[in-house]
């Protein structure tokens, strides 16, 4: 088989383009394929496809994938028409999305290895700069986003993740049945998450039964406000009780840890992580030193037990009795003298309504920790992002469920 020829295989070049010549440049370890168009084919505005008459044409590269090591280039001169419609435009070619430098199995594998690594460690493999890298990965958000089809969700969750400081946040909404991340909002305010649900069909509000999120009270009252039934339909979900018990259970071991250490009592020193850990996941050596620690009478002991109580009353199927488990534990909880547990208690008791929809809904709370821990991961990997967009653009990378190929990348044809 000739050169030419198994060039043409190898990209999918097909009738009206063909492989015209192979340059193979030993002393630069780079092949450069040439591929020219059949200019009897006439050729047709990419946008409206109105067959126009031609313009002068562009000459054009792409890089594609290696062949042995060699860097491999396709080069072509690209037809421009001018259509009645749209003017000068620029034909497109079957082996590249438009405005792109690589070929479309080339975008393909670059995508496939940001799954696996960082854009810096891509673009070091690959022998890209850290832009081109990049815009693959933007093109291919957008691309995907695109191509997203509008479909009913029956449980969404509703999230905050903090961007780079404290106090800066994006708001995260998810189908919780899939894990799937289907918007990102810049901020945690009313209207951002309003203006999303603005955007969904009466339909698709209608045919929600759950939203899952946590007791800040703007997406409470944003879907309060625009979707229909809210007020059964928002559940305050074990996950998100667990953090606020758990944070006013830490509260409560600093302030006693440091009153201890005053009069030099270790006992809680080294606990920290201990409090907030799941004993299933704890070793046999520290479950019994941990044992030691909660049966103790101590005021940190206190608050786990009251901590733990509350995570075993989530087993109702009725409201009635789910209300009456809580209820008891509530008067419990006010009345510990433990001032971090008593508050949370009491927003716990204003916000029962929606914890008692989380229990009879049956909502999981393993679709948020999934989502939070990915999230961590994803900034852990990509060290920061220069604004918030790219940070949002990354959460949709690896956590849209989108279909980021391009659609020229016939993937079952890879030569790999
Ligand atoms: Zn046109």
């Amino acid at each position: 088989m000739r050169d030419k020829d198994l060039y043409a295989q190898i990209l999918g070049i097909k009738s009206p383009w063909q492989v015209t010549d192979v340059e193979l440049v030993v002393s630069e370890s780079t092949v450069t394929v040439h591929v020219g168009r059949d200019e009897k084919v006439a050729v047709c505005c990419p946008q409206c496809a109105r067959a126009s008459p031609g313009y002068d044409p562009r000459t054009r590269r792409w890089r594609h994938l290696d062949t042995c090591q060699y860097k491999t280039m396709l080069v072509a001169e690209v037809p421009r028409v001018r259509c009645e419609e749209h003017g000068v435009v620029t034909t497109s070619v079957p082996w590249a999305a438009p405005g792109s430098g690589f070929t479309a199995l080339f975008e393909a594998l670059v995508i496939d290895w940001l799954k696996e690594a960082s854009i810096a460690a891509v673009s070091r493999l690959m022998g890209l700069s850290w832009n081109a890298v990049d815009g693959i990965m933007q093109r291919a958000v957008a691309r995907g986003l695109l191509r997203r089809e509008q479909h009913c969700v029956a449980h969404l969750g509703v999230d905050e993740t903090a961007f780079k400081k404290r106090h800066d946040y994006v708001s995260i909404v998810s189908d919780q049945t899939t894990g799937h991340v289907l918007h990102v909002g810049s901020d945690r305010k009313k209207a951002t998450l309003g203006a999303w649900y603005a955007s969904l069909t009466p339909e698709q509000l209608a045919s929600n039964t759950s939203i899952s999120m946590d007791m800040w009270p703007a997406f409470i009252n944003a879907t309060l406000a625009c979707v229909p039934e809210a007020e059964n339909k928002i559940a305050f979900d074990k996950f998100h009780v667990a953090k606020y018990l758990g944070d006013a259970v830490d509260k409560v071991r600093r302030e006693e840890h440091k009153m201890l250490m005053r009069q030099g009592d270790e006992t809680l020193k080294g606990s920290k992580y201990d409090w907030p850990y799941n004993l299933k996941n704890m070793t046999l050596k520290r479950k019994r030193q941990f044992k030691a620690l909660r049966e103790s009478t101590l005021r940190t002991a206190r608050a786990w037990a009251i901590k733990q109580l509350a995570m075993s009353l989530w087993h109702y199927t009725s409201k009635v009795w789910a209300r009456k488990g809580w209820q008891q534990w509530l008067s419990w909880a006010m009345r510990c003298r433990l001032t971090p547990m008593k508050r949370v208690a009491q927003t716990l008791k204003t916000h029962l309504w929606g914890i008692l929809n989380a229990i009879v809904l049956k909502v999981s709370n393993g679709p948020a920790e999934g989502i939070n821990s990915r999230i961590k991961m994803i900034k852990v990997r990509s060290r920061g992002f220069r604004n918030k967009q790219r940070f949002a653009n990354a959460i949709y990378f690896y956590l849209g469920g989108l279909d980021l190929f391009p659609a020229t990348a016939l993937r079952s044809d890879s030569p790999t």
